[in-house]
């Protein structure tokens, strides 16, 4: 199997389900372990994403935060893959903002594909992507130049151990990253790196 963001072949396992990329320190599942569509669906449909939730709210605080620090309302922003309830948005167009929304279950409509924008937002989704390499080289292309890239996942650092971490239990989670797996992404994709913390990216389009 190669590395699905950067094509390395995976030779080096953490553990018997996850490979790690000797280039761009990603860690990769076996894609064996893939779910099907119609499981991760069924999957997604349990989360409890109820966009009146303060405890929702607050989990994906510090996404909607950036956002209206760095964004104005007369911006035009993306939800990429904002699940069945889409929390973020609905907070930012309660501010002025214009969200058009996308994800591939539940506002499956590919009408955002029309449009350019000033900000794409991400939240908890760029740890399921099977193909990583493909969905950051569109959401790219989506960007205006200087646009900004916001990324909520669970960045793994060393001192977790590694094969007990509630990000890598779960089933539905296909990609973890690091914060060198950032560096890579920025540098190999064409972003300037705004902010890397543990949960919060934000990626600048050169
Ligand atoms: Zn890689």
């Amino acid at each position: 199997m190669n590395c699905t963001l950067c094509n390395t072949v995976l030779v080096d396992k953490m553990d018997d389900v996850y490979f790690i990329c000797s280039t761009c320190n990603g860690y990769v599942k076996r894609n064996d372990l893939f779910f099907t569509a119609e499981n991760e669906k069924k999957h997604y449909e349990q989360h409890h994403n109820d966009v009146n939730d303060t405890g929702y709210q607050n989990f994906t605080a510090p996404v909607t935060n950036a956002i209206l620090k760095l964004c104005k309302p007369n911006m035009l922003g993306l939800d990429y893959g904002c699940g069945k309830g889409p929390v973020i948005t609905k907070q930012l167009t309660e501010k002025g903002f214009c969200v058009h929304l996308y994800d591939p279950y539940f506002y499956p409509d590919t009408a955002y594909l029309n449009y350019t924008y000033d900000f794409i937002f991400s939240c908890e989704v760029f740890e399921h992507f099977y193909n990583p390499f493909a969905e950051i080289t569109k959401l790219y292309g989506l960007l205006k130049p200087n646009g900004l890239l916001l990324i909520k996942t669970h960045l793994f650092n060393q001192q977790t151990d590694f094969t007990n971490w509630y990000y890598r239990k779960d089933l539905t989670h296909v990609f973890i990253y690091t914060f060198k797996t950032f560096e890579f992404i920025a540098l190999n994709f064409g972003f300037d790196l705004i902010e890397l913390s543990e949960k919060l990216i934000i990626l600048r389009k050169k």
